[in-house]
C-alpha cells in the first residue's frame, strides 16, 4: 500500500483559539496558504451569555478590523465598557478611567470567546488560501531542509515552510521544539459566572482588590430587563473550591458582600467554575521554520484582562513580519526573519508578565504597611492624568 500524498502549505497554524485564528485572518490574501489544525469543533453560539469572556482592548479590536471580523463580532453580545474602576478593600484608595477623558467614546468590549472565535473563524473560511482541519490532532512535527513535516493523528501529513504554535499554554509544537517554558503556579483559581445586577453597571469594568485577590465584575448584555456581569474572582485555590461548593443562596450573597454591594443584589445566572492560575514565558518564541504565539508563547495573569490581547498583538506583529519579508521575497520562514517578531514582542509581553505578577502579590494581602503604599499608590496615579494615560496605553485601551 502506498502511503497517502503529502499536502503542501506555506504556514500551519496548531490552534484555533482566539491568537490562531486571529494569525489566519491577518493573513487571508497574503498569497500564502495557510491550514489550521483545531483538535475541537467550536461549539453554536447561543443566546445565553458564555461563561468565558475577554475584555478586549482597542488595539485589538484594530486588528480584528483587519481581519475583517470585527462587524460580525460587535453584535447584540458584544458589550462595550467606557469606564474602569478599581479599588481596594483594605484602605479609600481607587482608581477611575473614563472614556470620555481620554477623547474616546469606549475603552473595549467584553466579548465572548466564543463569538470571537465564530466571527474569525468566518472571516478565515471565506479566505481562499485558508485551509482549515478541524477536528484534527497534531502527532508529530519532523524538521526537514528548511520546511517542517507534520503529521496528524489520523496519519495525514501536511509539509510546510514554518509552523506556528497557536495552542495554548500546554503547546506541543513549543514541546516539540523543547523550548522550556517555567510555569509558576499562583496558588489561586479563578472563578467564573455569569450573574444579574440589581442595579445597572453603566458600561463600566469593576474590580476589588481583596486579600485573596481581585474581583472582577465586567459589564454584559441585559436579560429580563436586568443588566448582566462576568465574574473572574482570582481566590486562594482552597476558597475557590469551597465557593464553588456553596448553594446558589449562600454563593450569591458571599459574592455581593464581598463587592461591598456596589452593584445591589446579584442573582447567579450561569453555572460556576474555576480555572487554576499560573504565569510563564517561552525561553524562545522563534527558530528556523517555527514560531509561537499567544498563550503557548506566554501565560499571565487575568487581573488586567490582558492575555487574550497579548496573543492578538502577538499574531498582528508577526504576520506583519512574515508578509513583509514575504513582499520583498525574502526568506520569512528564516530565523533571523522571525527573530523580529520575537524581539519586537518580547519586552512587551516580559513586561506584563512583571507587571501582573507584581500587582497580584502587592494586592493579595493583608500586611497593613503593603496596605497603606498601595491605597497611596492608587490614589496617586487617579490624580495624574499623564501616568493615567501611560497606564491606559499600556492596556491597549487607548
Ligand atoms: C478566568 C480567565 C479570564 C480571562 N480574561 C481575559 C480577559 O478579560 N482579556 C484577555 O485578554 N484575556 C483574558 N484571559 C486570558 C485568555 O483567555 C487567554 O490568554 C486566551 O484565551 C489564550 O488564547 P490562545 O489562542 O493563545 O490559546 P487557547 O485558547 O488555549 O487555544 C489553543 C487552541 O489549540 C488547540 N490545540 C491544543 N493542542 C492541540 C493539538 N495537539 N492539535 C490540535 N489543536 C490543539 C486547543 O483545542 C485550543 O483551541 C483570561 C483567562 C482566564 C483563565
Amino acid at each position: 500500500m502506498t502511503a497517502a500524498a503529502v499536502k503542501s502549505f506555506d504556514i500551519i497554524i496548531n490552534g484555533g483559539g482566539i491568537a490562531g485564528l486571529t494569525l489566519a485572518g491577518l493573513l487571508r490574501d497574503s498569497g500564502l496558504q495557510v491550514a489550521v489544525i483545531e483538535r475541537q469543533p467550536l461549539p453554536p453560539l447561543s443566546d445565553e451569555p458564555e461563561l468565558r469572556v475577554s475584555a478586549i482592548g482597542r488595539a485589538s479590536l484594530a486588528v480584528f478590523e483587519r481581519c475583517g471580523a470585527l462587524r460580525a463580532m460587535l453584535d447584540a453580545h458584544a458589550t462595550p465598557f467606557r469606564e474602569m474602576h478599581v479599588w481596594d478593600s483594605a484602605g479609600a484608595g481607587e482608581i477611575h478611567f473614563d472614556s470620555a477623558e481620554a477623547g474616546l467614546d469606549t475603552l473595549g468590549y467584553i466579548i465572548e470567546n466564543n463569538r470571537i472565535q465564530h466571527a474569525l473563524l468566518q472571516s478565515a473560511k471565506a479566505a481562499d488560501n485558508v485551509t482549515l482541519l478541524c477536528p484534527a490532532v497534531l502527532g508529530g512535527i519532523q524538521r526537514e531542509q528548511d520546511a517542517v513535516l507534520v503529521t496528524l493523528e489520523s496519519g495525514e501529513r501536511l509539509r510546510a515552510r514554518l509552523i506556528v504554535g497557536a495552542d495554548g499554554f500546554n503547546s506541543p509544537v513549543r514541546r516539540f521544539a523543547a523550548i522550556d517554558y517555567p510555569l509558576r503556579s499562583y496558588k489561586q483559581k479563578a472563578l467564573v459566572c455569569t450573574v444579574s445586577t440589581e442595579l445597572p453597571h453603566q458600561h463600566t469594568a469593576w474590580q476589588i482588590f481583596l486579600p485573596g485577590g481581585p474581583l472582577a465584575f465586567l459589564p454584559l448584555f441585559a436579560s429580563d430587563g436586568r443588566d448582566q456581569c462576568s465574574i473572574v474572582w482570582s481566590l486562594p485555590e482552597s476558597e475557590a473550591d469551597c465557593l464553588l461548593a456553596l448553594e446558589d443562596d449562600d454563593f450569591e450573597q458571599r459574592l455581593q458582600q464581598a463587592f461591598e454591594y456596589r452593584l445591589g443584589d446579584v442573582r447567579l445566572t450561569s453555572p460556576r467554575a474555576a480555572f487554576p492560575l499560573r504565569h510563564g514565558h517561552a525561553a524562545q518564541t522563534a527558530q528556523a521554520n517555527l514560531a509561537l504565539i499567544g498563550d503557548a508563547a506566554h501565560i499571565i495573569h487575568p487581573l488586567a484582562g490582558q492575555g487574550a490581547n497579548l496573543g492578538i498583538l502577538d499574531a498582528a506583529e508577526l504576520a506583519d513580519v512574515i508578509t513583509s519579508a514575504h513582499g520583498k521575497g525574502r526568506q520569512w520562514w528564516a530565523h533571523h526573519t522571525l527573530r523580529r517578531y520575537e524581539r519586537a514582542r518580547k519586552g512587551e509581553t516580559l513586561m506584563m508578565e512583571t507587571a501582573m505578577s507584581g500587582f497580584n502579590l502587592l494586592f493579595s494581602n493583608d500586611n497593613t504597611w503593603l496596605a497603606m503604599l498601595r491605597n497611596a499608590g492608587l490614589n496617586l496615579v487617579d490624580h495624574a492624568p499623564a501616568l493615567k494615560q501611560q497606564f491606559m496605553r499600556v492596556t491597549g485601551a487607548s
